[in-house]
């Protein structure tokens, strides 16, 4: 079972009820999808089993392939490219790595490659599997790193506590979508 525990705001206690539920929980795996800002890890201090490096694809053109015809700019809906100065200018922070532009380039002229954008930390403190996504600063989509953390949810034995990100972007509706229930955790004010 996934139980993801939201807050429309940050300060309101989310990951306070997420550890405690974990804690509680005869077998769990706990899932900090707080990427900019994740703290469960130090209520828990896990005991480090390892970690992993998150990884993105973003296009790099060839100037000498590429004869300014723009295909890739107008392609792409994220922003992400602009021909300025007889130049193609590739806006990393913005690319949502959907790889469109390299397929649409006639010329081909765009590739791919790597750009660490941050981490994945796992560690077990007592009944409590600790998977903790860390966003590297600076970096503007912690989608790719909550998409790898959600691997680690475990189906039968343990319960899943997913302790999002605060507010409702997507990168909150990335970290529920498998969810079987949700909690929402509110403090009582009209916000
Ligand atoms: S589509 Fe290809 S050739 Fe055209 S501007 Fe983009 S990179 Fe250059
Ligand atoms: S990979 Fe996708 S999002 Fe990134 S620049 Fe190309 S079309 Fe835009």
């Amino acid at each position: 079972m996934k139980i993801a525990v939201l807050s429309g705001k940050g300060g309101t206690g989310k990951t306070l009820v997420s550890v405690n539920l974990a804690v509680a929980a005869k077998e769990a795996v706990y899932i900090d999808c707080d990427v900019e800002e994740p703290n469960g890890h130090l209520f828990f201090e896990p005991k480090p089993i390892g970690s992993e490096q998150i990884v993105i694809k973003i296009p790099v053109v060839d100037e000498k392939l590429c004869n300014g015809c723009r295909k890739c700019v107008e392609f792409c809906k994220f922003n992400a490219l602009a021909y300025i100065n007889n130049k193609l200018i590739v806006f990393d922070e913005v690319c949502h790595s959907c790889g469109g532009c390299m397929l649409f380039c006639p010329e081909k002229a765009l590739a791919e490659k790597e750009k660490m954008i941050g981490e994945v930390q796992y560690g077990v403190s007592e009944n409590v599997t600790v998977v903790t996504g860390i966003l590297n600063i600076g970096e503007a989509s912690g989608i790719p790193i909550i998409k790898n953390l959600l691997n680690y949810a475990k189906g039968e034995q343990a319960i899943t506590f997913i302790d999002c990100p605060p507010g409702s972007a997507c990168i909150v509706m990335e970290s529920i979508k498998d969810a079987d229930y949700c909690i929402l955790v509110a403090e009582p004010t009209f916000f």
